[in-house]
């Protein structure tokens, strides 16, 4: 019997009507005989909406009761797709991520899953029932309640995948699969049949919103079979593949951005060993999750370094690199909060040069100043003043011609440094 693990997003059971249209979506499949976990989100804007009711109270509730309140949604939802597939003949369970067993660390609202204990899942499958779990939820060794970050469903559920060796990962959304950008900046975007585990990683920590960094950070750690599809309509989606051949791969798969981006400078900090990590050290301690670094060497033996961190976290991260720069003796702390982040992103890269220069041109052209730069073997990511970025996400998408399919000629047509 084959077993597989589906995913439902917030807007696949926003409604009691949409949870019924997941119900027999999944009754089908169960009918097919395959053995199935489902994992669900919250319903959509349930977990914003319980952030603001916590945000009324106080800002700075803390990260524990946090989670015990943003866990909730998860618990709602998978209770109604019970009661829908039980409605429906069909023997279900729900449980919620503590009953699972699914143990993280105790880093509350972005924990870290540690181990999965499946047996009672397993158990359920055996006797011929369908598991539906709470997404975005785990428990600590001490039983707090944790949750794994925005968009934490999708990791629950290509965690289970592995946990059970299921033989796919569907994760259900609201696009038919992974576009080459965001439609609603190109319309021109293009669905991708197919992506590598490791472009998919790029544009995921770069900014697509379409699978959590984590959840394929999983799939490709456990060799998950992972696809996105659409829970609205029927098609093949987009496959993340593990298997790589450098010589099918367009040269840009994908463009992916984040708005919400800050850089921090600090500047004039002793050019001498130790100084980047002990500005860093106390930065990762605080769980603030650093991007692009550069650093630039004067010459009066100082150095000047910059760093992106999310928008919502640049208020705690200035502060803290304040201090730092008070203990170093550095010469001042400047930040800008209006920066957009823009990665193009493509295994092709690798076997070809020009790619960047191609980049640099082409936003040039539009007269968009670029602030930040840093690459990867299969990326160029840059930071822009987010004015400028749906006009670079477009003339990108134009320059490597990611509206059209990719072609042999495509590849050759790059131009060497
Ligand atoms: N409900 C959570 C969120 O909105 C988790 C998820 O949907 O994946 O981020
Ligand atoms: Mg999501």
């Amino acid at each position: 019997m084959v077993l597989v693990v589906e995913k439902y997003g917030g807007t696949s059971v926003g409604s009691v009507e949409r949870i019924n249209a997941v119900a027999e979506r999944v009754a089908a499949s169960h009918q097919k005989g395959e053995r199935l976990v489902v994992v669900l989100s919250a319903m959509s804007g349930e977990t914003n909406r319980l952030i603001a009711l916590a945000n009324e109270i106080d800002p700075q509730a803390s990260s524990r009761e946090m989670d015990v309140l943003v866990s909730t949604g998860e618990q709602v939802t998978i209770a109604l797709l019970a009661m829908a597939l039980q409605k429906r003949g069909i023997e279900a369970r729900s449980y919620t991520g503590g009953q699972v067993q699914i143990l993280t660390d105790s880093v509350h609202s972005k924990a870290r899953i540690l181990d999965i204990d499946a047996a009672r899942v397993r158990k359920d499958l055996e006797q011929g029932r369908v598991v539906v779990v709470a997404g975005f939820q785990g428990v600590d060794k001490d039983g707090n309640i944790t949750t794994l970050g925005r968009g934490g469903s999708d990791t629950t559920a290509v965690a289970m995948a592995a946990a059970l060796q299921a033989e796919e990962c569907r994760i259900f959304t609201d696009v038919d699969g992974v576009y080459t950008t965001d439609p609603r900046i190109v319309p021109e975007a293009r669905r991708l049949d197919r992506i590598t585990v490791e472009e998919m990683l790029e544009l995921a920590s770069q900014g697509a919103k379409v699978l959590q960094t984590r959840s394929v950070e999983f799939a490709g750690k456990y060799r998950v079979p992972l696809r996105v599809l659409s829970s609205f309509e029927d098609g093949p989606g987009t496959l993340i593949t593990h298997e790589v051949s450098d010589m099918e791969q367009p040269l840009i798969s994908g463009i992916a951005y984040n708005r919400d981006e800050a850089k921090l400078t600090i500047r004039g900090v002793p050019d001498q060993p130790g100084v980047a990590s002990q500005i860093f050290g106390p930065l990762s301690d605080a769980h603030l999750n650093i991007d692009m670094i550069i650093q630039n060497v004067a010459q009066d033996g100082t150095t000047d370094l910059t760093f992106t961190v999310n928008r919502g976290e640049y208020p705690q991260a200035k502060k803290l690199l304040v201090e730092i720069a008070g203990q170093l003796n550095a010469r001042e702390v400047v930040g800008d909060d209006t920066l957009a982040k823009i990665a193009i992103v493509g295994v092709g890269m690798r076997s070809h040069s020009g790619v960047a220069a191609k980049m640099f041109s082409t936003l040039a052209a539009e007269g968009i100043n670029i602030e930040l730069i840093s690459t990867s073997e299969i990326k160029i990511s840059i930071g822009v003043n987010d004015k400028y970025l749906e006009l670079a996400v477009r003339a990108l998408h134009k320059a490597f011609d990611l509206q059209e399919k990719a072609t042999e000629e495509r590849l050759e047509g790059a131009k060497d440094d």
